[in-house]
């Protein structure tokens, strides 16, 4: 194995800013296993405010779905909004010190009536029905106001992930500013589109259907090493893939995206909701039989509907990253923004393929 092991800085393709370092040999083991949590299976728990009967214990319902009587999804205000109303007293800008007014939405969805299932043992019909939800949420969000310039969906299993309640749920954020990370991924692809006329998101998916990479040693020319970058995907579906990215900052991080551009998940159409939703599960399924009960978080990302970002729709391709905290960044990864992964990106991805599922 010490023959394989890698040594190498990796740039993420989409946000060359970002990269990470790939070191794969043996006692390379900076980083501290996070705590894998027993995961809380019970159907139904009766103090739990989540849980069918206790309607009364949670803000007001927003939406239901299919119905409020008999619901299996349930959006509700966050009892703690971390953005919420306009703020009377105007807030006043001096010098380099300037603040935008905390305005915003923060809702929570309860993923399903059953306490604490997984994501991978909900249905795929239960999944359509969620990620219809997170659509339609989201576009009464940005309908409801148009300082709205960002909607964020995203969930939180495990406390080092985020979650306070184990109550299987997610949140969706609609804010005044467009989070840095995305800003990133926006502009960059922008760009990219500019140089290439092409999204960089396509080309990866294309790159990762098809090709073989080559690496050369930049000073002699020769061949270092061939990465099979077919390899990445995890996952095919009719109209999505998953694809464990070449560099990210999770080791075992995976990406789903549309195999067909398209920017704003909004647009999603249900057939592609059904096609999603089975990508999903059988995604969260390898997951669970490679890193058990790890916490993890997803993220949606769609395009932005600031106006600054509107000719954005050819260069920028909506996803869903899946994060899971299998280890503890160190200092030095928070301190200098690399972070080191201890596994390569090719063998997470082969491990994940080689799962069987079915
Ligand atoms: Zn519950
Ligand atoms: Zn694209
Ligand atoms: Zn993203």
């Amino acid at each position: 194995m010490a023959d394989d092991s890698v040594r190498e800085i990796r740039i993420n393709p989409i946000v060359p800013s970002e990269s990470v370092l790939v070191a794969t040999a043996r006692g390379m083991r900076p980083r501290k296993q996070e705590e894998v949590v027993a995961r809380d299976t019970r159907e139904h728990v009766e103090s739990c405010p989540f849980c069918k009967g206790n309607e009364d214990k949670t803000p007001a319902t927003i939406a239901a779905f299919p119905n409020e009587k008999d619901w299996c999804i349930r959006i509700v205000e966050n009892l703690f909004p971390i953005l919420g109303d306009d703020s009377e007293a105007a807030a006043i800008n001096f010098g380099l010190q300037q603040v935008i007014s905390g305005y915003g939405r923060h809702e929570v969805i309860i993923d399903h009536h059953q306490h604490g299932i997984s994501v991978y043992e909900m249905s795929e019909e239960h999944l359509q029905m969620l990620f219809a939800a997170y659509r339609q949420r989201m576009m009464e969000l940005y309908e409801s106001d148009s300082r709205l310039k960002y909607a964020l969906v995203f969930k939180n299993f495990g406390p080092a992930a985020g979650a306070s309640i184990p109550h299987t749920h997610s949140q969706i954020i609609a804010m005044p500013v467009v989070p840095e990370n995305v800003i990133n991924e926006v502009e960059h692809s922008r760009m990219y589109y500019r140089k290439h006329n092409h999204c960089v998101f396509c080309s990866l998916i294309d790159e990762a259907l098809t090709y073989e990479a080559t690496i050369y040693d930049r000073q002699s020319g020769e061949v270092r090493r061939k990465i099979n970058v077919g390899q990445y995907v995890i996952e095919r579906g009719e109209r999505f893939v998953a694809i464990k990215p070449f560099a990210s900052r999770y080791e075992w991080e995976v990406h789903i995206m549309p195999l067909v551009h398209a920017s704003d998940f909004s647009n999603v159409t249900d057939e592609d909701l059904q096609d999603l939703s089975q990508v999903l599960k059988r995604t969260m399924k390898r997951l669970e039989h490679v890193i058990g009960g790890a916490q993890y978080n997803f993220f949606l990302h769609s395009i932005p509907r600031a106006e600054e970002y509107s000719d954005c729709k050819d260069s920028y391709h909506w996803h869903l990253e899946i994060c899971p905290r299998t280890s503890i960044p160190t200092g030095f990864e928070l301190g200098s923004g690399l972070f080191v992964s201890t596994i390569s990106p090719e063998d997470a991805a082969q491990q994940l393929r080689d799962v069987n599922i079915d």
